[in-house]
């Protein structure tokens, strides 16, 4: 495994496709896991536009609270040494790209420059119809997710509340937070980016997923048709160990560092 990372990992051929493992040491937890958000919300309902729009005409107080914890977690995280490690691959000319399924912005926070987003961006705003993003600041979630105390189960006043947040776009439709929810397609842009980094790549690290969401686990498959060899970094089994060349076993912050020292200088 050590000589497979040193001898092979040629400048500028690795690729690494993470999940939401990566981010755990980061404080947040992984959605379907212990303490995960769909412990607590049916993700039949809370990651889906109509199901989300059912619950602000009917439960708009269950809104205000899944609104406060799906930010909570994600405002407070910070990129730990996973994420760093990545960044100075990078950095080094070994690690040509993340692609994640995360919407953390974590990546970028650490350093890392090409990070193909499967998934969205939990910091982003995208017109409904035009398509238009729009940065949405931390500071600005903050100050939403103090107002929510205000709204309780009034639907009018989480209304006037959510339309000051998610404005108007110049074309008259809407914005709204930029991250996939069930039933809705990938952004063409970054599947087809994710494809083509994965045909150049001769080596993919899978970091932290487990690997069960489509089309994303796809992907390795996908690699190991084009001769990739597949490394996996994860705390368990995932669904597609089986397929991979080497597994490490352990917390991605201890054994990222680990491969930085071994194969990044
Ligand atoms: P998942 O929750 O299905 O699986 C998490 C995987 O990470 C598991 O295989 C687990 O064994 C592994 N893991 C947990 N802690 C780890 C650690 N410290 N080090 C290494 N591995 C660890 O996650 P998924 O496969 O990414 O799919 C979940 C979906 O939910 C994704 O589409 C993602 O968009 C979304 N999600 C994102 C975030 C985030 O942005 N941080 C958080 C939760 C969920």
């Amino acid at each position: 495994m050590k000589d497979y990372l040193k001898n092979n990992l040629r400048r500028g051929r690795l690729v690494c496709l993470t999940g939401a493992g990566i981010s755990v040491e980061s404080g947040i937890p992984a959605f379907r896991g212990k303490d995960g958000l769909w412990q607590k919300y049916d993700p039949e309902i809370y990651a889906n536009t109509s199901g989300l729009k059912q619950t602000l005409r009917n439960h708009p107080g269950r809104l205000v609270s899944f609104l406060r914890d799906f930010y909570t977690a994600l405002l407070d995280a910070h990129p730990n040494q996973a994420h760093l490690a990545l960044a100075q691959l990078e950095k080094n000319g070994i690690l040509t790209a993340v692609i994640t399924q995360n919407i953390d912005n974590l990546h970028q926070d650490a350093g890392t420059q090409s990070v193909v987003e499967l998934h969205g961006n939990a910091f982003r705003l995208r017109c409904i119809a035009c398509g238009k993003t729009a940065i949405l600041k931390k500071e600005r979630i903050k100050e939403m997710l103090g107002l929510l105390g205000v709204v309780r189960d009034s639907r009018i006043k989480l209304l006037r509340l959510l339309s000051r947040y998610f404005p108007r776009c110049g074309c008259g439709q809407r914005y709204r937070i930029d991250i996939v929810l069930f039933g809705e397609i990938l952004p063409e842009n970054a599947l087809s980016m994710a494809y083509r980094y994965l045909e150049m790549c001769n080596t993919l690290l899978l970091i932290g997923s487990s690997l069960v969401v489509y089309p994303a686990a796809g992907l390795p498959l996908y690699a190991k048709q084009k001769g990739a060899k597949i490394v996996e970094v994860n705390s368990q089994d995932s669904a597609l160990s089986d397929l991979c060349d080497y597994k490490i076993r352990g917390p991605a912050s201890r054994v990222l560092p680990e491969i930085l020292n071994l194969i990044g200088n």
